[in-house]
Parts: C-alpha cells; sequence; structure tokens
C-alpha cells in the first residue's frame, strides 16, 4: 500500500479514538459528530500542541457547531448553481467539478459542511459524465477547477483518467485543482503524482494554509515537490476567529507562503454557513489585516480579501479605502496613510 493510504487509513473519525490523543469531552461532542462528522489525519493531528490552539480550532468539534443561528446550509446559492449534478457554473468562463466528496481532515469551518463528509464515499467516474459533457457543449468555459471534497483523494489513476478526459475538451485552456492535502495529508504529494500532473500543463493548484505552524518540513516538501513539476501554486487562506484574526499572524503565514514558493491568492471572508458562526469575523477585521499587509510587505505576499456573495451572486475583492477622486484629480492614500494629489491624463 502506498504509504498516503495508509495514512490516511489511519485517520480518526470517532471520539474514542480522539480521547486517546486529546482531552476532550466524549459525551458533550458526540451529538456534534453525529451531525457532522469527524475526520482528521494522523499527520494534522500531531500539529496540535495544546487544547484550542489554531490546529485544534480548525479541525476538532466543537459545541458551537451546533449553536441554533439562522445562517444557511447552501449561502454560495451552489445547490442552483449546480446545472449538471456535480457542476457548480458561476461565472461566465470558468466551473467547478465536484470530482470527490471526501477529504483527509473535516475542516470544522467548511463551507460545504452541510452538504458534504457524511456519506458517500469518492464520486465514481459515471457521475462525472454529465458534467464534462457540459464543459464539452460549453465553448465559453476556458478554465475548470477541481474540487471536492479533496481531488487528490482519488488515486493517480482515477485522477489522470479526469485529466484525460478534460485535455481532450479544446477550448478548455487551463486546468486547477483546488486541495488541502499538502496541509492535512502531504504524503499525498509523491513523485508518481507529480509525474502524472506535470503531462497536463497549464496546470495550477491551489491549497489552503490557514496559520504559519502548518508550514512545517512535510507540508513545505510537498509544495516543493510540485513546483518543481512547474505547477504554479497559490494559497486561499480562510479568515477564521481565534486561528489567524491577528495581523501578525497573517503576515508571517503570507511571508513564510513565498518561501515555499506558494502565491497567496485570497484571503476568503467566512461564508455563512450553518454551524460555522463561532468562526466569524467583522470584515472590520479583515480590511484591518490587508491593510496591514500592503505596502509593509511585499506585494507577492499580499492576497486580495474577498467575501464570496450570499445567493451565488460571486466574489468581491474589498480593499481599505485610499482612492479618492475629484474630477481628474485622485486623492491616494499610501501605506504610510500620507494623502498624494495624483492628477489624471485625458483620454484621447
Ligand atoms: C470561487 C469560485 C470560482 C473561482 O473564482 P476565481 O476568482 O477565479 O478564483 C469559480 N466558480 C465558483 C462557483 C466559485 O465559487
Amino acid at each position: 500500500m502506498e504509504r498516503w493510504k495508509k495514512t490516511l487509513s489511519e485517520s480518526i473519525t470517532s471520539l474514542d479514538e480522539l480521547a486517546r490523543f486529546l482531552p476532550i469531552d466524549i459525551e458533550s461532542l458526540q451529538p456534534v459528530i453525529s451531525r457532522y462528522p469527524l475526520r482528521i489525519t494522523r499527520t494534522y493531528l500531531n500539529l496540535i500542541r495544546e487544547k484550542d490552539d489554531p490546529i485544534w480550532r480548525q479541525s476538532i468539534p466543537d459545541r458551537r457547531e451546533l449553536e441554533q443561528d439562522d445562517l444557511s446550509i447552501d449561502p454560495l446559492n451552489e445547490e442552483n448553481l449546480t446545472c449538471v449534478p456535480g457542476l457548480i457554473h458561476r461565472y461566465p468562463d470558468r466551473v467547478v467539478l465536484l470530482v470527490s466528496s471526501v477529504c483527509p481532515t473535516l475542516c470544522r469551518f467548511c463551507t460545504r459542511k452541510n452538504r458534504m463528509g457524511g456519506e458517500g464515499g469518492l464520486i465514481n467516474q459515471n457521475s462525472l459524465e454529465p458534467g464534462l459533457e457540459y464543459i464539452k457543449r460549453s465553448p465559453a468555459i476556458r478554465e475548470v477547477i477541481l474540487s471536492g471534497g479533496d481531488p487528490l483523494l482519488l488515486t493517480d489513476d482515477e485522477l489522470e483518467k479526469i485529466l484525460i478526459r478534460v485535455r481532450k475538451i479544446p477550448h478548455l485552456e487551463v486546468v486547477r485543482i483546488h486541495t488541502r492535502a499538502p496541509v492535512t495529508l502531504p504524503e499525498r504529494i509523491t513523485f508518481r503524482l507529480c509525474r502524472i500532473l506535470k503531462q497536463y500543463h497549464p496546470l495550477y493548484l491551489n491549497t489552503q494554509f490557514n496559520h504559519p505552524i502548518e508550514i512545517t518540513p512535510l507540508s513545505a516538501n510537498a509544495c516543493a515537490l510540485l513546483a518543481d513539476a512547474g505547477i504554479p501554486l497559490g494559497n486561499q487562506t480562510v479568515l477564521l476567529r481565534g486561528v489567524n484574526d491577528d495581523p501578525g499572524v497573517m503576515k508571517r503565514l503570507m511571508q513564510k507562503l513565498l518561501t515555499i514558493r506558494v502565491r497567496p491568492y485570497y484571503i476568503h471572508q467566512m461564508d455563512l454557513v450553518k454551524g460555522t458562526g463561532h468562526f466569524r469575523t467583522s470584515v472590520q477585521k479583515g480590511l484591518d489585516i490587508v491593510e496591514q499587509l500592503r505596502g509593509h510587505t511585499s506585494g507577492m505576499a499580499t492576497p486580495s480579501y474577498v467575501i464570496d456573495l450570499p445567493g451565488g451572486k460571486g466574489k468581491v475583492a474589498v480593499l481599505p479605502d485610499d482612492v479618492r477622486r475629484q474630477g481628474q484629480t485622485f486623492f491616494l492614500r499610501n501605506y504610510l496613510g500620507e494623502i498624494t494629489e495624483y492628477a489624471d491624463s485625458k483620454e484621447e
């Protein structure tokens, strides 16, 4: 058995097992995991140093997940944007293809936690047919994002079958993979996997580091293997209360990501998803963080801060308010807070 499969098979899925490693109250958490299942890889669990640290908060069940809230199970209206099963089409030129319904570690703040992670293992190849057919007959689609669940929980062969199919569609220019495996199951990134992936360029991969302590020799090595295969790596951090809602932590995270050749892409405002309310910060908090990144550190370490609008209206990048305009004159505020007048040139 490949090592990653062994590691995956040793993942913790019951509170009794978890209690062997961590001081948890089994009885109070049982109702939580009946609703939202538990799964955590030993590799990710090993990063926990103490109760309620950033790794704990992301992966260990919490009573607050069951708090009554008026949040939605599908705020992004993904069900309605699912024109064929397993495919989400919101923007004109790109689609999300859900190729897997499981993840190595189930994040407690997951946007799809009410619709994923429960029953049903890997999506089988047949269930991808309608999605692939849809892309084939939609020439406006030039990019496909393989997501899930985690696409890298497919075997090498399953994944390659999808990549072959996708690459046969002439108008598809770019393939993107969204996966948290480099963080939660870094063993998954093998030479063999990278040898396969590099045959299907241009292929991009976005991962999700949420805290600098997730950058370990193992996760750094996973990213190195991918980068060496010529795969441009991006990162989508979720802004999480009690985990990374701190400008210093975020700055260190973004800077460290560049050292492992991962380019920060987005910081996501938490979606309004039922069962995740305790993770949400104010938008002002996000703006404060962006404010303390921009100009203060490398532009390459400065992602866009985005809010995914309810109802499936798409992502909006929100910026600190530093552009004012009077006629042809702009008043621009720099990272030190100084305002400079900037005269625009006239359009011919
Ligand atoms: C976020 C998202 C995308 C990708 O958006 P980018 O801004 O290109 O990263 C595509 N489709 C859906 C449905 C999404 O939610």
